[in-house]
């Protein structure tokens, strides 16, 4: 392969990242800075009370070429970009877009499901990431049945690895729709945590029912909201409760 290949290459997979869509601005979702979040459509997982159907299911909307020109205009304005969907992380043209990003002056946050343990060490390695937000979706014998896959391994060796380094702050996650995950569950992932020594936040996000968009499972509204008082003692890190 001569030089010009290897560069139309390099472009071209950066030039396809499927952008589902931009929003320009949030105070909420990359800690300490103002961000955007840019949109990935796709997704290697199929979580029943996924609110983005439109975008897992979608194709890309917008360019790389378009969101570069967002990013030159809003410097100094902004400080941080968000990396969202659907999972980037299933991209091979992202570490490209992230250099990029990143020589702008952004800091960078990826929103990740942890199954491409690969990609965020190699993230981690090069100094691509200010910032990740797991989400920890289930214990593993309920993995399948909140995710539609059966990879907690996969999960488990990103969660390893994030809790072996200290250079990169993160949070772990998980949506609680009680139809899928009870407190025992809910419980189990403490447990874990505890284990691991985590000594982040672990957010508990109770689901809520969106009557104007239907979930990617088309699950109903919950019937009942998991009962936080009876959830096992964190050790080392802080439980917030989202929505309760
Ligand atoms: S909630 Fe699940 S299906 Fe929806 S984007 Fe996140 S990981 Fe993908």
């Amino acid at each position: 392969m001569n030089s010009q290949t290897a560069i139309t290459e390099k472009k071209s997979k950066v030039a396809i990242l499927p952008i589902y869509s931009v929003t320009p601005f949030t105070m909420l979702d990359f800690p300490e800075r103002t961000a955007c979040i840019i949109w990935f459509s796709g997704c290697n997982m199929r979580c029943g009370y996924c609110h983005n159907p439109q975008i897992v299911k979608g194709k890309g909307r917008g360019t790389v070429k378009e969101v570069m020109a967002f990013l030159h205009k809003r410097r100094g304005l902004l400080d941080g970009v968000v990396l969202s969907g659907g999972e980037a992380s299933v991209y091979t043209g992202l570490p490209d877009f992230i250099r990029e990003v990143k020589q702008l002056g952004y800091a960078v946050k990826i929103d990740t499901n942890g199954m491409r343990p690969d990609i965020i060490a190699d993230f981690l390695d090069q100094g691509f990431l200010d910032y990740i937000a797991l989400d920890y979706k289930a214990p593993p014998d309920k993995f399948k049945k909140v995710t539609g896959v059966e990879k907690y391994a996969f999960f488990n060796e990103t969660l390893d690895i994030l809790c072996a380094q200290n250079d990169v702050p993160f949070e772990v996650r998980t949506t609680v729709h009680t139809d899928l995950m009870n407190e025992e569950d809910v419980g189990c992932i403490i447990r874990d945590l505890n284990q691991r020594g985590y000594a982040g936040v672990y957010y508990v996000q109770n689901f809520c029912a969106d009557n104007e968009r239907p979930t990617l499972g088309m699950l109903p509204a919950q019937k009942r909201i998991l009962n936080i008082s009876t959830l096992p003692q964190a050790k080392e890190f802080t439980i917030e409760f989202r929505n309760f």
